[in-house]
């Protein structure tokens, strides 16, 4: 795959997913700018890119702030000339069942994913459209099917996909793709917290995982990355509007 010349924002790109794909996509040749909502880890990333002989560059945002997404996209444009590919990897999880879930667990998690994904595609579009070129590839994931103790993220992973799609008919016409992936459990500090949280040592955690996947392993950031970087290339030009499981099986 080949995107040299072409430019992305990575949010959640400091750690997990998101930074696995930063350093795909500058692998394949794209200046990245890696977005996170602290600083440091982006920093470190774009810092690891640029050391292997990458263009890359580290921006604090907090995706649930519109004037923080609307300043990201805007920097990447004035530090690399263009704006082309964009990623929306942020996220996290406040997990109840519903009796205890509060409104404050609800909106966090709508917010980060649903409205962020939402700022952060409006803000992107605006230099693609007046280019005639984009791909967009946001996260969903296997809990958009439904999972125990996740209403606010499987609600909000679930409507990432029905943005997916219009997006796909909105933005065709400008010749600008747009796509999700969804990953089952793939091994990161978010599963990770979630062992911590149930109580649950992790290596048993990804072992049961294992077992409930035909292909009989858990999935690593760099497997969901590839994915991602493919459909931020030419080799899948004509599909937009898809989601695609990355998850060992039909379901994870
Ligand atoms: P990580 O926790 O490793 O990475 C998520 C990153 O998003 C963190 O750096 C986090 O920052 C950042 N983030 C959180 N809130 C915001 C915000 N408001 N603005 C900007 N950045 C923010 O998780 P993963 O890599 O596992 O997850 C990446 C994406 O993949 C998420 O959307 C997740 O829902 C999805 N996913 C993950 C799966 C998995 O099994 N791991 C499965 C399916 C989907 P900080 O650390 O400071 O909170």
């Amino acid at each position: 795959m080949d995107l040299s010349g072409r430019v992305a924002v990575v949010t959640g790109g400091g750690r997990g997913i998101g930074a696995a794909t930063a350093q795909r996509l500058a692998q394949a040749g794209a200046a990245v700018a890696v977005a996170d909502l602290d600083q440091g880890p982006a920093d470190e990333v774009a810092a690891a890119i640029r050391a292997s002989g990458g263009r890359a560059v580290g921006v604090a945002c907090d995706v649930t702030s519109r004037p923080s997404v609307e300043a990201l996209t805007d920097r990447a444009v004035a530090d690399f000339g263009r704006l082309d590919l964009l990623v929306t990897c942020a996220g996290l999880t406040r997990d109840n069942l519903l009796f205890r879930m509060t409104d404050e667990d609800w909106d966090l998690v709508i917010d980060t994913h649903l409205k962020g994904t939402f700022y952060a595609c409006r803000a992107a579009q605006k230099h693609m459209v007046a280019a005639k070129y984009g791909k967009m590839v946001l996260i969903s994931s296997t809990s958009a099917l439904g999972n125990r103790g996740q209403a606010n993220y499987s609600t909000a992973k679930a409507g990432l996909q029905g943005l997916a799609r219009t997006l796909a008919i909105e933005l065709g016409p400008f010749n600008i793709n747009v796509n999700a992936v969804a990953p089952g459990f793939i091994e990161t500090r978010m599963t990770r917290a979630t062992a911590e949280r149930v109580g649950v040592d992790f290596d048993k955690m990804k072992e049961d995982a294992a077992a409930r996947t035909p292909l009989r392993r858990v999935g690593q950031p760099e497997d969901v990355a590839n994915v991602i970087a493919f459909l931020c290339s030419e080799q899948s030009s004509f599909v937009t509007g898809q989601v695609v499981y990355v998850a060992g099986g039909p379901r994870g």
